[in-house]
């Protein structure tokens, strides 16, 4: 019996779009060019259920080592948080820059905080 209906489907990126073919292995829920997602789901991947429909900027990139790499996504309109795995289509340009934004950034961190500087 099924609980609720999967819907994979290709889209057009309301950020900047480009035109996001259907992907094969798993529901595609964010943009492969500038990895934006939009609020759609409600409690599963690819229910469709939510009515926030707000856009979900990338806002943290991690490497899981069982599953690769993860991309937190946050809703600009309600502040919903979703982690989704990258596609293997994704922009590892834009991941790896962001990695590195937030290596950096702890890096910093850290020697500020040796320093003995305040961040404001
Ligand atoms: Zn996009
Ligand atoms: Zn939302």
């Amino acid at each position: 019996m099924k609980k609720f209906t999967v819907i994979n489907e290709g889209f057009t990126c309301e950020k900047c779009d480009e035109v996001n073919p259907k992907a094969i292995k798993t529901c595609r829920n964010h943009c492969k060019k500038c990895l934006y997602s939009k609020h759609v789901d409600l409690k599963y991947p690819g229910d469709r259920m939510s009515l926030c429909l707000g856009m979900m900027p990338p806002v943290f990139v991690e490497l899981d080592k069982k599953k690769g790499w993860m991309i937190t996504h946050k809703c600009e309109t309600c502040g919903e948080i979703k982690r989704n795995k990258a596609a293997e289509e994704d922009n590892l340009d834009l991941l790896s820059s962001m990695i590195f934004e937030q290596n950096k950034k702890t890096y910093e961190h850290s020697r500020g905080q040796k320093a003995g500087e305040k961040h404001l």
